[in-house]
């Protein structure tokens, strides 16, 4: 669809976010099995049934003006959970992996956060009150969820750090690298 109005923007940003949502959904569950910490691990699991209510939410949206979600793929959302994905499948280490867990999460939130605020702008000029206080709350939730990992990093990222202090340590002097 090629939104000539803003009204059409608006329900395209709309369906582009649900897509996103159901991309995060599928998403969550492999990042829940891959991370190692176990409060990273239920803050991700929160998380998931949060988005659950999220994409729930644009439903309701479209409901009430009696069209449907679907139609749009987020190719932006798309690349942004493949590059994390494979970023995350390379890595051996655990608590590496779990700060590059983290890394993707918040640029899948971020990117969330982007797009909740113009459909929210948006649904308030449009004069969809309803609509952009769900808008609004999302927006908020992402911006939670952000802040929890923001939280989480600041413990993982300092083992991830001193893990890679000691496989230094265990590597033989002559094998290192002095550049
Ligand atoms: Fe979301
Ligand atoms: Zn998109
Ligand atoms: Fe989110």
């Amino acid at each position: 669809m090629k939104p000539n109005s803003l009204r059409e923007l608006y329900l395209e940003q709309l369906r582009d976010l649900h897509d996103a949502e159901r991309q995060i959904i599928k998403a969550l569950p492999k990042m829940i099995d891959a991370a190692q910490s176990e409060e990273l691990q239920d803050a991700l699991a929160e998380h998931l049934d949060i988005t659950r209510e999220q994409a729930a939410r644009i439903e309701r949206i479209f409901k009430q003006i009696g069209e449907k979600p679907s139609g749009e793929k987020c190719k932006g959302m798309q690349g942004v959970i493949q590059e994390g994905s494979d970023l995350i499948a390379e890595i051996k280490n655990p608590n590496v992996r779990d700060a590059a867990i983290i890394a993707s999460a918040q640029r899948v939130e971020h990117y969330e956060m982007a797009g909740y605020g113009s459909a929210r702008a948006y649904a308030e000029l449009l004069g969809e009150d309803d609509a952009a206080q769900l808008l609004q709350q999302t927006l908020s939730e992402e911006k939670e969820a952000d802040e929890t990992l923001t939280g989480l990093a600041e413990s993982i990222n300092v083992e991830a750090e001193n893990e890679g202090e000691e496989e230094e340590a265990r590597t033989p002097r002559k094998t290192r690298r002095v550049a």
